[in-house]
This record gives structure tokens, C-alpha cells and sequence, in this order.
């Protein structure tokens, strides 16, 4: 891709804050980098705000709510659907901004955008079935229950979706009547700004959305100690959604944590090889592993152990890492450094106490990789509960494999984790789908597929994954609070 044209996008994105529809420096004009990992090279300057810039983002959302709410749930979704189409109208743009700042191939960024589109246009219409109910009263009165929005909705996000995290989270919160302050990951701010850029241009309300760019611990704390926000919506690591649990303890705040996972992958001995070996490639590869439902240990039956890991090895090895504007790229470089480190250590770890490496297993050097953070796509086998990773996310394109032999041993293997995110199975048998569906403690299942994410569908965990669903009539419904009203009207 041509270089000036790249500088250009980048360019024209705002790096400042955007609070009641303005666009504003932070507070003495303090900026922090943005950093491309495929080159290692600063590629922005962006506003680093703190607690009066938060302050003054939570004003303007709290100002903005009583007209915002006030218009029905056509309008509103009115609105949501102009930003989808802007979206959709702008996804190529975004997707090279998106690539530079976080990595992952550019078909893979515009894809995350367009779901964003869809996510919004999901939300337009179900806010419109957004249906309370009427009871009747012993005694002749009208019971009804309603729904209304919260108020002002903060919402952190994290880098490896620097787009869908955001739409996923304003799209319900916004098509019910809340605002929001947003606070983006500081390695990817560049696509949050980018989105509110478009939708500043199609003349969203001001206040409606503000975004707050900066020093996460101060940010944080403003939104979670204001009695002004009634929700928080997080996704990140699960030490940093504890510390926010904790956090938003004091002013009693309405809480949704998408956290960490440790996703099992299980293949039974009737599951049809290629097409899991196919499947599995496409799941870990995708944005590089950098993903909470990545599948992250695979649990193979011993008597297809073998041939599996045989076709894995060769299909890995067709894996293509490279800079994300490379259009042949299926995965490109980690966010950081420190994402290289961790990878390494959880390997030593294992190797040390007797696993193999089969594929991959170190960084990848030579010219174009060696400034940035690139990492070979490994397979490593001989897994067992005595090494870090069979307990530890990794967050990169690390497949570690563990074998089985009993049904009831691989469930309770899978279900021997804290997280309880994502997991997936392949068998085909019926009796087995069903069994192994319900024993497994994880908000998501996929059986025979990987797909587990779709507008329509709930997205979320158990255990220390967190609590609280996106997307789906749940997603919705987790923006809303529920109002009775006896209404006795008998004289
Ligand atoms: P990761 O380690 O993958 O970057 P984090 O959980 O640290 O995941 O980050 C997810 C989001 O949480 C980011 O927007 C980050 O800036 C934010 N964050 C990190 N620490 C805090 C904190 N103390 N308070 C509020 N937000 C935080």
C-alpha cells in the first residue's frame, strides 16, 4: 500500500479528546506514543488525560442524557443505523488505521469494522421489541413494568478489538438512551477516535459519546468512584476487571466484565480431522491468538493423536506472519514486547518439564520482523497440569496439546481453570453433544464450530471470566433498568 497514503489516514484521525461534541487537547497538552508493532516506529502522538478531563466527559454525557433519552427508540436507532452505514462507508479507511496501530492483517481489521456496522444495525431494530410487560392486580389495578436506561455508561476497552469492543458496548448502551465515556487502550486509541470522528461528521448529539484518552489508573478512578455513572462496562484482563469490581463497590455501580479465558478445544476420536485441523488454524490465527476466546488448550484423543498433530504441524506451517499491510499476512506481530516475554517463559516452562516443540517455539528474526514483535506459530505437545500454561492465558499463536482418553477425564480437564470463557468441542455423536454441552462450565460452546459470536447471540462468561452479556437480547438488556408502577386508577 502506498506509503503517503497510509501517513495521510493517519494523519487526518484527531489524537485529542472528544467531550460535548468538541474536540480538545488534554489538560497542559499532555500526549503519550502510539506504537506500530509490525516496525517498532511511533507512528502518533495522542492527548494523555486525567481525572478533570474524566470529570469533565462524565458532565457532558450526564448533560446530554435527558434529550438523548428522551427520544423514542426509532430515533434512536435512527442514529445507529447512520453510524453503521458511515462505518461501512468508511471500513477500508479504518481498517489501515486499525493495522498500523494494532497489527492484525487488514481483511481481518475490516472485517472487525463491518461487524461493528452490523452490531449497530442489530441494535437499531432490537431496541424497537425492547417489550415491558402489564400484569393484572388482585384488585383491579394495573401493574406494569418498564424499562428504562441507566444514565451515564463508562466503558474501558481493550486493544486486541480496538473497533468491535467499542461498538459492541455503545451500540446497546446508546440505542436504549444511555450515554457514554469512553476510555480506549492506550496501544490503540487511533481506531476509537477514527469511529468518533465519523460519527462527530454525521452530527451525533453532542455528549451523546465522549472519549477520554490517557492515564488509564486516573480515568479509571474518576469513572468508577462518580455516583453520575451508573455502569461500568469493561473488557481486559481479569486483574484489572477485579480492581474495577472492587472499584465501583462504593457507588454501587450496575457492572458488565468481559475478562480472560483459557478456552479448552476438544477433539473427540468420531470428529472428522481435516475440518477440525482447518477450523482450529483459522481460530488460533486469528488477530495472532491475541484473543480471550482463542483456543488456547487442545485436548486430543489419544487414539488420533497422531494423525492430528501431523496434519496440525503441516497446516501451521502454511501460516503465513507478516506485517498486517502485507495482503498475503494470516497473522502479524504481537502488541509488546512484554507479549514475546511471556510466550518464552510459559515455553521454557513446559520444555523443561518434558513437553516438545514440533512447530515454531522462538521469535521470528530477520529484516522485516526484527523491529517489531513477531513470534513463530507453534505447536508444542506432551501438555500436562504441571506446567504454567496448562492454567495460564497465553495470548499468542501457541497451540499446546494435551491428550485424553475418557470422556468424563477431558471434561473434568477443561473445566479445571478459573476462567470460563469460551470452549469448543467436535464429536458427532448426539448423545456426546449433549452430555459434554451441558458439563461444561463456560458461557460459550461451540460444537463443530468455532463461530461463538454473532450480533444476535450472547457473548460473555463464567467464574472469573465475569459476568454480564454483550450482544444479544441479553446485551440489551444489561443497559436497562426495570421499573414498576402500580398504576390504581379505580375510583
Ligand atoms: P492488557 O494487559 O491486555 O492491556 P488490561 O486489562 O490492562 O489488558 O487493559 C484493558 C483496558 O483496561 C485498557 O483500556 C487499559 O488502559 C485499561 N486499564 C488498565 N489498568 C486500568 C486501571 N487501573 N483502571 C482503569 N482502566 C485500566
Amino acid at each position: 500500500m502506498d506509503k503517503t497514503k497510509i501517513e495521510t489516514l493517519i494523519e487526518e484521525v484527531p489524537k485529542v479528546l472528544f467531550i460535548n461534541g468538541q474536540w480538545q487537547e488534554a489538560d497542559g497538552g499532555k500526549q503519550t506514543e502510539v506504537i506500530n508493532p509490525a516496525t517498532g516506529q511511533v507512528i502518533a502522538h495522542v492527548a494523555n488525560a486525567g481525572e478533570k478531563e474524566t470529570e469533565q466527559a462524565i458532565t457532558a454525557a450526564e448533560k446530554a442524557f435527558p434529550k438523548w433519552s428522551g427520544l423514542t427508540a426509532d430515533e434512536r436507532g435512527a442514529w445507529l443505523h447512520k453510524m453503521a452505514d458511515a462505518i461501512r462507508g468508511a471500513a477500508k479507511d479504518l481498517a489501515v488505521v486499525m493495522t498500523i496501530e494494532q497489527g492484525k492483517p487488514l481483511n481481518q481489521a475490516e472485517a472487525e469494522i463491518l461487524s461493528g456496522a452490523a452490531c449497530l444495525d442489530w441494535n437499531a431494530e432490537e431496541v424497537k421489541r425492547l417489550k415491558g410487560e402489564t400484569i393484572p392486580g388482585p384488585t383491579g389495578e394495573l401493574l406494569l413494568v418498564q424499562h428504562e436506561p441507566l444514565g451515564v455508561v463508562a466503558a474501558i476497552t481493550p486493544w486486541n478489538f480496538p473497533s468491535a469492543m467499542i461498538t459492541r458496548k455503545m451500540a446497546p448502551a446508546i440505542a436504549v438512551g444511555n450515554t457514554v465515556v469512553l476510555k480506549p487502550s492506550p496501544e490503540t486509541p487511533l481506531s476509537a477516535l477514527a469511529l468518533m470522528a465519523l460519527f462527530d461528521k454525521i452530527g451525533l448529539p453532542a455528549g451523546v459519546v465522549n472519549i477520554v484518552t490517557g492515564d488509564a489508573k486516573a480515568i479509571g478512578g474518576v469513572l468508577t468512584a462518580d455516583n453520575r455513572v451508573r455502569k461500568l462496562t469493561f473488557t481486559g484482563s481479569t486483574a484489572v476487571g477485579k480492581m474495577l469490581f472492587a472499584q465501583s463497590a462504593d457507588t454501587v455501580k450496575k457492572l458488565s466484565l468481559e475478562l480472560g479465558g483459557h478456552a479448552p478445544f476438544i477433539v473427540f476420536e468420531d470428529a472428522n480431522v481435516d475440518k477440525v485441523v482447518a477450523d482450529l488454524v483459522a481460530a488460533k490465527f486469528r488477530n495472532n491468538g491475541q484473543v480471550c476466546t482463542s483456543p488456547n488448550r487442545i485436548f486430543v484423543h489419544e487414539s488420533i493423536q497422531a494423525t492430528f498433530t501431523e496434519k496440525l504441524v503441516s497446516a501451521v506451517e502454511q501460516v503465513k506472519i507478516a506485517n498486517g499491510l502485507d495482503e498475503n499476512a494470516s497473522a502479524g506481530p504481537l502488541i509488546r514486547e512484554d507479549a514475546i516475554e511471556k510466550i518464552d517463559k510459559q515455553l521454557d516452562d513446559a520444555k523443561g518439564k518434558g513437553a516438545k516443540i514440533l512447530s515454531g517455539g522462538e521469535r521470528l528474526t530477520g529484516a522485516e520482523f526484527d523491529d517489531g514483535y513477531f513470534y513463530k506459530p507453534t505447536v508444542i505437545t506432551g501438555i500436562t497440569k504441571e506446567m504454567a500454561i496448562f492454567y495460564e492465558e497465553t495470548f499468542g499463536p501457541v497451540l499446546p496439546i494435551i491428550t485424553f482418553n475418557e470422556d468424563d477425564e477431558v471434561i473434568e480437564a477443561a473445566n479445571d481453570t478459573l476462567y470460563g470463557l469460551a470452549s469448543y468441542f467436535y464429536t458427532n455423536d448426539i448423545g456426546r453433544i449433549a452430555e459434554v454441552g451441558r458439563r461444561l462450565q463456560y458461557g460459550m460452546v461451540g460444537v463443530n464450530s468455532i463461530n461463538i459470536s454473532y450480533p444476535q447471540t450472547p457473548f460473555g462468561g463464567v467464574k472469573h471470566s465475569g459476568f454480564g452479556r454483550e450482544n444479544g437480547a441479553q446485551g440489551l438488556s444489561d443497559y436497562i433498568q426495570v421499573k414498576f408502577l402500580n398504576i390504581t386508577y379505580k375510583k
